[in-house]
């Protein structure tokens, strides 16, 4: 059985996407902020599945979090990590006006939503090169869970538009890296999704989506994130390296 670690995978669209990989034999490390106490039920649920499933408590955002994160990840698995699904990520606290955005804000953001999967990535990646330098057979893949926001402007959360821009240039630079050993990279873009980052402004986007804002007229769940990470894990787009999948109702496709 392969192992999968998903960053903020205790919760929302993370859970969504650790259930689909648990569906589909994936063992799991989930991570989160929370103590072990408060995710036991997201536990039981995975292992329910058949699987094997661990929790590793620590802040993507520090040096210190991911250390942890890696020694609980790597001895779980007791081998290399197969797939790394970077989805931890926080909404711009208090949604300032880019006017009145906090230099506070911008290095909590910054380092939660892009500096922790960028060092992640790094340190998974050496691990996969090392496992596909010994064994040919071995398959890696990374995902990265970027946002809409990569792309539209929000100025009520400068710093998550610019995190998530980031994020999205990082999935090119480690697929474009990492080609060379055949390991897979990936961005997964969701668009409006229920889940207790959303749970502020469901009002608003109700109105939005029965207004037409997408053309699948419905909130995204997580699960939809999850079948597609899933089908990414599963190999089925193994000539697409560094490509964009757009998990959104068509909400960013251009209509007249
Ligand atoms: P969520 O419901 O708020 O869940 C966030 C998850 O991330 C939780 O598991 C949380 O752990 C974890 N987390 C937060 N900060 C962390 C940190 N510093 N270190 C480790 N884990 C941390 O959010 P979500 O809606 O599922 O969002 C997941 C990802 O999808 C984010 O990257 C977000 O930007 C992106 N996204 C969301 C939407 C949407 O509409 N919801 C749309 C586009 C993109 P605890 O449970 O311990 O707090």
């Amino acid at each position: 059985m392969k192992t999968s670690i998903i960053t903020g995978g205790s919760r929302g669209i993370g859970f969504g996407i650790a259930s689909k990989l648990a569906d589909e034999g994936w063992n799991v490390v989930i991570n989160g902020m929370r103590p072990e106490e408060g995710v036991s039920e997201a536990l039981e649920t995975l292992r329910s599945k058949g699987v094997q499933a661990a929790y590793a408590q620590g802040d993507v955002g520090s040096h210190e979090g991911r250390s942890h994160i890696l020694e609980v990840a790597r001895n779980f698995a007791g081998e290399a990590i197969q797939l790394l699904v970077n989805n931890a990520g926080i909404t711009s606290p208090g949604r300032l006006d880019l006017l009145e955005a906090t230099e506070e804000n911008f290095d909590l953001i910054m380092a939660t939503n892009l500096k922790g999967a960028f060092f992640l990535s790094q340190a998974i990646a050496n691990d996969m090169v090392k496992a596909k330098e010994a064994d040919d057979s071995f398959k890696g893949c990374i995902v990265n869970i970027t946002s809409i926001s990569s792309t539209i402007v929000s100025t009520n959360r400068a710093d998550y538009c610019i995190a998530k821009a980031g994020l999205s240039m990082m999935n090119k630079l480690f697929a474009s890296r990492l080609g060379e050993y055949d390991i897979p990279v990936y961005e997964v873009c969701p668009g409006i999704i229920k889940s207790d980052m959303t749970s502020s402004v469901i009002e608003k986007y109700d109105k939005l989506i029965a207004e037409g804002l997408c053309v699948t007229k419905r909130w995204g769940y997580p699960e939809d994130v999850g079948k597609a990470v899933a089908s990414l894990a599963r190999g089925d787009f193994s000539y697409s390296t560094g490509q964009v999948i757009m998990v959104d109702g068509a909400m960013t496709m251009p209509r007249l």
